[in-house]
């Protein structure tokens, strides 16, 4: 049974069915044998607050055994090796993992190539020795990469960065700070954004560069993790470059276009957190929906109240319609529009839309909502924060704004 009543292509519902028996047959076993791992922050994390060694590995073997399954680059572009399945391909498979897997945050990112962290788009634009470095250990899965866009003084308005990358005889050198890099105390390699031409960043007319920088390169340090929700570790780093040299065949695109290559990565990722949002809301749905037909209160199942079943009846309806924007517009991505308004608007409402669900989902549940068991909480912290990073609601409500404004009312 399917709600949406037009078809998906067979090629991108085959690629769903056949991760999903993937993640049936090694994701699942492995996140069940690892639970006292994923549940005690104690064994989670080392005591610098980074993923410990065992976390790590675990988080590896997964990639790994996702690319030798066929799944792991399936919708890297086809320059890089990958298997060009796009975008529509992208979302279905990413809401089909979050849909089956839920709350469990720190392994299912890995389950394919993560715009950022894994082989993506990104890579196209980097050098053909960039690449005979760096692709055949990412594209197996053992090595994985970080993107280092956003600075203690730079989020939203992301051209307010300070890091910068001072030419020499060779090369350049790049002195500054990021901030919030997901995955910087793991990666291997890392893009890095910096002011090339400073009169031409004043200016916002370019001037910012992109450089893949090997994260063990002298001048390379990831500071400390930033922790969240009160957590024991984190997984976004702080970090501090300091006169890091790079070469010509680090730079990824074009000197001072930079920011193209950031606006690219940005884009992929608002598909993949809507795919995440209406998943993971799904998942704690179904829950919630389960829960609700068998516990019982004052003589009665849960569910025969309208205090419950009608914010259920809600949750579902927003997700209904999260999901419908969430396809429509990786298919106009699939089509080559930009669709800057309809992607703004799929992960502005479906991160929103998301949250709510988990939450409403914890509320069904009662006390149990909280446990750390049921997973429920961290996908309400997951999405939590998607509602900040990649773009906040309020970037994005200004992106539409801006589309209405110029006369894009096409709904
Ligand atoms: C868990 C996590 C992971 C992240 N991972 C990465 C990563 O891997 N790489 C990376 O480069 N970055 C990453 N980020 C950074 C993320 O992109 C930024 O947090 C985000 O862009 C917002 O920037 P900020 O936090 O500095 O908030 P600010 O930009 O300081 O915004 C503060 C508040 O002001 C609002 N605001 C700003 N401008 C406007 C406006 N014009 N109109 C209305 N409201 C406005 C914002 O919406 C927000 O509510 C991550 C962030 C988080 C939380």
């Amino acid at each position: 049974m399917t709600g949406v009543a037009f078809a998906l292509p067979e090629e991108v519902t085959d690629v769903r069915d056949g991760v999903l028996r993937f993640v049936e047959a090694q994701v699942v076993p492995r996140i069940e044998s690892s639970r006292a791992l994923l549940d005690d922050q104690r064994l989670l994390y080392d005591e610098r607050g980074r993923y410990s060694a065992e976390a790590r590995e675990l988080i590896r073997e997964i990639r790994m055994l996702s690319a030798q399954a066929g799944f792991y680059t399936m919708c890297a572009p086809a320059e890089i090796g990958g298997g060009n399945l796009g975008h529509l391909a992208y979302y279905v498979a990413w809401e089909a993992i979050y849909h089956r897997l839920g709350g469990q945050g720190v392994i299912i990112p890995w389950v394919i190539a993560h715009w950022a962290f894994g082989p993506s788009r990104l890579l196209t634009q980097a050098t053909a020795e960039a690449r005979k470095r760096c692709l055949a250990d990412m594209m197996t899965g053992r090595t994985s990469m970080c993107f280092g866009l956003s600075e203690p003084g730079a989020g939203s308005d992301a051209s307010m960065i300070k890091t910068r990358a001072v030419k020499t005889g060779t090369g350049w050198k790049i002195s500054g700070r990021k901030l919030w890099t997901t995955n910087a105390p793991t990666a291997e390699w890392c893009i890095v954004f910096a002011i090339t031409d400073t009169e031409k960043a004043a200016r916002k007319a370019g001037g910012i560069s992109a450089f893949l920088v090997p994260t063990d390169t002298k001048g390379f340090v990831v500071e400390s993790v930033v922790r969240l929700f009160g957590h024991a570790g984190g997984h976004e780093g702080a970090v501090v470059l300091e006169n890091v040299e790079v070469e010509p065949w680090q730079l990824v695109g074009e000197i001072d276009q930079g920011f193209k290559i950031a606006l690219y990565g940005v884009s992929l990722g608002r598909v993949y957190n809507s795919a995440r949002a209406v998943g993971q809301g799904r998942w704690a749905l179904e829950m919630a929906i389960d829960y609700a037909k068998q516990r019982e209160a004052f003589g009665a199942k849960i569910a025969e109240y309208q205090g419950i079943s009608f914010p259920l009846a809600e949750a579902a309806t927003e997700l209904h319609a999260a999901h419908l924007m969430g396809l429509n517009a990786a298919m106009l991505l699939d089509r080559g529009e930009k669709a800057l308004k309809e992607l703004s608007m799929a992960k502005f409402y479906s991160v929103q839309a998301g949250f709510r669900a988990v939450d409403r989902a914890i509320q069904t549940h009662g006390g149990m909502g909280l446990t750390n068991e049921l997973g429920l909480v961290h996908a309400w912290q997951d999405l939590r924060i998607v509602n900040i990073a990649d773009g906040t609601n309020e970037i994005l409500a200004r992106m539409i704004s801006q589309r209405l404004l110029a006369g894009d009312l096409d709904l």
